[in-house]
Protein backbone atom coordinates (compact mmCIF):
# COMPACT_ATOMS: atom_id res chain seq x y z
CA UNK A 1 0.00 0.00 0.00
CA UNK A 2 1.47 3.52 -0.83
CA UNK A 3 3.19 4.89 2.08
CA UNK A 4 0.87 8.05 2.55
CA UNK A 5 -2.01 6.02 2.93
CA UNK A 6 -0.94 3.53 5.41
CA UNK A 7 0.22 6.80 7.59
CA UNK A 8 -3.49 8.54 6.88
CA UNK A 9 -4.96 5.25 8.14
CA UNK A 10 -2.70 4.85 11.52
CA UNK A 11 -3.36 8.31 12.27
CA UNK A 12 -6.87 7.62 11.62
CA UNK A 13 -7.18 4.76 13.94
CA UNK A 14 -4.90 6.64 16.61
CA UNK A 15 -8.01 9.60 16.24
CA UNK A 16 -10.67 7.38 16.54
CA UNK A 17 -9.01 5.48 19.47
CA UNK A 18 -8.32 8.67 21.51
CA UNK A 19 -11.97 10.16 20.44
CA UNK A 20 -13.67 6.50 22.11
CA UNK A 21 -11.20 7.21 25.42
CA UNK A 22 -12.71 10.69 25.70
CA UNK A 23 -16.56 9.30 24.94
CA UNK A 24 -16.15 6.78 27.78
CA UNK A 25 -13.64 8.41 30.26
CA UNK A 26 -10.92 6.89 29.76
CA UNK A 27 -6.79 8.05 29.32
CA UNK A 28 -5.53 7.45 25.71
CA UNK A 29 -2.62 6.69 27.36
CA UNK A 30 -3.79 3.29 28.14
CA UNK A 31 -5.07 1.54 24.96
CA UNK A 32 -2.06 0.87 23.06
CA UNK A 33 -2.53 0.00 19.91
CA UNK A 34 -0.62 -3.40 17.97
CA UNK A 35 -0.65 -3.14 14.23
CA UNK A 36 -1.38 -6.47 12.70
CA UNK A 37 0.43 -6.83 10.04
CA UNK A 38 0.01 -10.77 8.49
CA UNK A 39 0.27 -10.57 4.93
CA UNK A 40 2.08 -6.87 4.60
CA UNK A 41 5.45 -6.31 3.01
CA UNK A 42 7.76 -5.15 5.27
CA UNK A 43 7.93 -1.50 3.57
CA UNK A 44 4.16 -1.33 4.85
CA UNK A 45 5.50 -1.88 8.70
CA UNK A 46 8.48 0.55 7.53
CA UNK A 47 5.94 3.29 6.69
CA UNK A 48 4.26 2.63 9.84
CA UNK A 49 7.24 2.62 11.93
CA UNK A 50 8.07 6.00 9.94
CA UNK A 51 5.01 7.31 11.31
CA UNK A 52 5.72 6.14 15.38
CA UNK A 53 4.37 2.70 15.38
CA UNK A 54 6.55 0.62 17.37
CA UNK A 55 3.98 -3.06 18.05
CA UNK A 56 3.59 -5.16 15.09
CA UNK A 57 1.66 -8.12 15.49
CA UNK A 58 1.82 -11.45 13.41
CA UNK A 59 0.35 -14.49 12.74
CA UNK A 60 2.77 -16.68 10.69
CA UNK A 61 5.97 -18.00 12.24
CA UNK A 62 7.81 -18.03 9.08
CA UNK A 63 6.53 -14.86 7.38
CA UNK A 64 7.21 -12.51 10.14
CA UNK A 65 11.01 -14.13 10.63
CA UNK A 66 11.75 -12.81 7.31
CA UNK A 67 10.04 -9.39 7.86
CA UNK A 68 11.97 -9.08 10.94
CA UNK A 69 15.17 -9.46 8.77
CA UNK A 70 14.31 -6.89 6.15
CA UNK A 71 13.35 -4.82 9.22
CA UNK A 72 16.78 -5.54 11.50
CA UNK A 73 18.32 -2.42 11.21
CA UNK A 74 15.15 -0.92 13.14
CA UNK A 75 15.76 -3.90 15.96
CA UNK A 76 17.28 -1.28 17.86
CA UNK A 77 14.77 1.73 17.54
CA UNK A 78 11.85 0.26 19.67
CA UNK A 79 10.27 -2.22 17.65
CA UNK A 80 8.00 -4.83 19.11
CA UNK A 81 6.95 -7.98 18.04
CA UNK A 82 3.74 -9.49 19.20
CA UNK A 83 2.86 -13.32 17.99
CA UNK A 84 -0.56 -13.58 17.61
CA UNK A 85 -1.19 -16.42 15.58
CA UNK A 86 -2.42 -20.20 16.60
CA UNK A 87 1.05 -21.54 17.71
CA UNK A 88 1.86 -25.31 17.46
CA UNK A 89 4.17 -27.05 19.71
CA UNK A 90 6.95 -26.89 16.61
CA UNK A 91 7.03 -23.40 16.21
CA UNK A 92 7.59 -22.67 20.29
CA UNK A 93 11.28 -22.15 19.83
CA UNK A 94 11.35 -19.27 16.96
CA UNK A 95 8.56 -17.37 18.52
CA UNK A 96 10.33 -18.19 22.28
CA UNK A 97 13.36 -16.73 20.41
CA UNK A 98 12.09 -13.92 17.80
CA UNK A 99 9.12 -12.19 20.19
CA UNK A 100 8.53 -10.04 22.80
CA UNK A 101 5.08 -11.24 23.53
CA UNK A 102 2.80 -14.01 22.34
CA UNK A 103 -0.85 -13.48 22.98
CA UNK A 104 -1.93 -16.78 21.54
CA UNK A 105 -0.93 -19.21 24.23
CA UNK A 106 -3.85 -21.78 24.91
CA UNK A 107 -2.51 -24.91 26.92
CA UNK A 108 0.64 -25.38 28.91
CA UNK A 109 2.32 -27.63 26.75
CA UNK A 110 3.07 -24.82 24.93
CA UNK A 111 3.85 -21.97 27.80
CA UNK A 112 6.01 -24.74 29.12
CA UNK A 113 7.85 -25.18 26.04
CA UNK A 114 8.04 -21.13 25.44
CA UNK A 115 9.49 -20.87 28.99
CA UNK A 116 11.80 -23.80 28.50
CA UNK A 117 13.37 -22.30 24.85
CA UNK A 118 13.31 -18.24 25.74
CA UNK A 119 17.09 -17.58 26.08
CA UNK A 120 18.15 -16.66 29.27
CA UNK A 121 20.00 -13.61 28.34
CA UNK A 122 16.43 -12.07 27.03
CA UNK A 123 14.08 -10.17 29.44
CA UNK A 124 11.04 -13.05 29.98
CA UNK A 125 8.47 -13.26 26.85
CA UNK A 126 5.33 -11.52 27.99
CA UNK A 127 2.49 -13.83 27.53
CA UNK A 128 -1.81 -13.37 27.22
CA UNK A 129 -3.96 -16.84 27.23
CA UNK A 130 -6.04 -16.68 24.45
CA UNK A 131 -9.29 -18.09 25.80
CA UNK A 132 -12.11 -18.79 23.23
CA UNK A 133 -14.81 -16.62 24.86
CA UNK A 134 -17.81 -17.40 22.40
CA UNK A 135 -16.82 -21.55 22.48
CA UNK A 136 -16.55 -21.78 19.05
CA UNK A 137 -15.49 -25.15 17.60
CA UNK A 138 -13.28 -23.74 15.15
CA UNK A 139 -11.23 -21.08 17.17
CA UNK A 140 -8.30 -22.14 19.79
CA UNK A 141 -8.23 -20.41 22.79
CA UNK A 142 -8.96 -22.35 26.49
CA UNK A 143 -12.61 -22.54 27.55
CA UNK A 144 -13.13 -19.64 30.17
CA UNK A 145 -13.42 -22.63 32.95
CA UNK A 146 -9.99 -23.36 32.51
CA UNK A 147 -8.49 -20.21 32.60
CA UNK A 148 -7.88 -19.66 36.41
CA UNK A 149 -5.69 -23.55 36.38
CA UNK A 150 -3.81 -22.74 32.94
CA UNK A 151 -2.57 -19.17 34.23
CA UNK A 152 -1.48 -20.67 37.53
CA UNK A 153 0.44 -22.91 35.99
CA UNK A 154 1.74 -20.66 33.77
CA UNK A 155 2.28 -18.41 36.47
CA UNK A 156 4.61 -20.82 38.22
CA UNK A 157 7.27 -20.93 34.67
CA UNK A 158 10.09 -18.89 35.20
CA UNK A 159 11.15 -17.08 31.58
CA UNK A 160 7.19 -16.03 31.37
CA UNK A 161 5.14 -13.11 32.25
CA UNK A 162 1.98 -13.53 33.11
CA UNK A 163 0.43 -10.40 30.97
CA UNK A 164 -3.31 -11.20 30.29
CA UNK A 165 -6.06 -12.60 28.28
CA UNK A 166 -6.39 -12.43 25.06
CA UNK A 167 -9.48 -13.28 22.43
CA UNK A 168 -11.27 -13.23 19.03
CA UNK A 169 -14.88 -12.97 19.70
CA UNK A 170 -17.27 -14.24 16.96
CA UNK A 171 -18.51 -11.48 14.70
CA UNK A 172 -21.74 -9.51 15.82
CA UNK A 173 -23.87 -6.74 15.15
CA UNK A 174 -23.80 -3.79 17.17
CA UNK A 175 -21.96 -2.42 19.68
CA UNK A 176 -24.19 -3.65 22.64
CA UNK A 177 -23.75 -7.41 21.23
CA UNK A 178 -20.02 -6.82 20.61
CA UNK A 179 -19.38 -5.70 24.37
CA UNK A 180 -20.86 -8.92 25.55
CA UNK A 181 -17.95 -11.23 24.81
CA UNK A 182 -15.21 -8.22 25.61
CA UNK A 183 -17.54 -7.78 29.21
CA UNK A 184 -16.63 -11.23 30.02
CA UNK A 185 -13.42 -11.05 29.03
CA UNK A 186 -12.51 -8.14 31.88
CA UNK A 187 -14.56 -9.85 33.79
CA UNK A 188 -12.18 -12.79 34.08
CA UNK A 189 -8.93 -10.71 33.90
CA UNK A 190 -10.66 -9.26 37.13
CA UNK A 191 -10.74 -12.71 38.20
CA UNK A 192 -7.30 -13.37 37.83
CA UNK A 193 -6.30 -10.24 39.26
CA UNK A 194 -7.44 -11.28 42.87
CA UNK A 195 -6.49 -14.99 42.42
CA UNK A 196 -2.79 -14.34 41.16
CA UNK A 197 -1.86 -10.77 42.82
CA UNK A 198 2.11 -11.35 42.44
CA UNK A 199 1.22 -11.38 38.29
CA UNK A 200 1.71 -8.15 36.10
CA UNK A 201 -1.65 -8.98 34.87
CA UNK A 202 -2.68 -5.66 33.26
CA UNK A 203 -3.43 -6.78 29.70
CA UNK A 204 -6.69 -7.05 27.62
CA UNK A 205 -6.16 -7.60 24.24
CA UNK A 206 -8.78 -7.47 22.49
CA UNK A 207 -10.80 -5.48 19.59
CA UNK A 208 -10.26 -5.61 15.81
CA UNK A 209 -11.06 -3.13 12.84
CA UNK A 210 -14.75 -4.23 13.40
CA UNK A 211 -15.44 -3.84 16.79
CA UNK A 212 -12.36 -1.68 17.99
CA UNK A 213 -14.80 0.91 20.13
CA UNK A 214 -16.65 -1.94 21.72
CA UNK A 215 -13.86 -3.09 23.29
CA UNK A 216 -12.31 -0.22 24.52
CA UNK A 217 -15.38 0.39 26.06
CA UNK A 218 -14.71 -2.50 28.36
CA UNK A 219 -12.13 -2.03 29.15
CA UNK A 220 -9.20 -3.18 26.52
CA UNK A 221 -5.69 -2.24 26.82
CA UNK A 222 -4.75 -3.19 23.54
CA UNK A 223 -6.41 -3.37 20.29
CA UNK A 224 -5.13 -5.28 17.25
CA UNK A 225 -5.89 -3.62 14.01
CA UNK A 226 -4.71 -4.60 10.55
CA UNK A 227 -7.77 -3.75 7.87
CA UNK A 228 -8.12 -0.35 9.33
CA UNK A 229 -4.56 0.56 8.80
CA UNK A 230 -3.25 -1.48 5.88
CA UNK A 231 -6.02 -2.21 3.90
CA UNK A 232 -8.01 -5.71 3.41
CA UNK A 233 -6.36 -8.62 3.32
CA UNK A 234 -6.35 -10.63 0.03
C1 LIG B 1 -5.90 -10.59 11.66
C2 LIG B 1 -6.04 -10.42 13.13
C3 LIG B 1 -6.35 -9.18 13.69
C4 LIG B 1 -6.66 -7.94 12.89
O1 LIG B 1 -7.89 -8.03 12.29
P1 LIG B 1 -8.53 -6.82 11.42
O2 LIG B 1 -9.96 -7.15 11.37
O3 LIG B 1 -7.85 -6.86 10.10
O4 LIG B 1 -8.25 -5.56 12.15
C5 LIG B 1 -6.40 -9.09 15.07
N1 LIG B 1 -6.15 -10.16 15.85
C6 LIG B 1 -5.84 -11.37 15.34
C7 LIG B 1 -5.57 -12.50 16.27
C8 LIG B 1 -5.78 -11.53 13.97
O5 LIG B 1 -5.49 -12.75 13.48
Amino acid sequence: MRKGTVVENLNAVRARIVACCRACGRDPATVALLAVSKTRPAEDLRAAYEAGQRDFGENYLQEALDKQGELADLADGGLCWHFIGPLQSNKTRAAAEAFHWVHSVDRLKIAQRLSVQRPTQMPPLNICLQVNIDGEASKSGAAPEEVAGLAAAVAQLPNLKLRGLMAIPAAREGAAEQRKPFARLAELLQQLQVQLPDQPLDTLSMGMSGDMEAAIECGATMVRIGTDIFGARQ
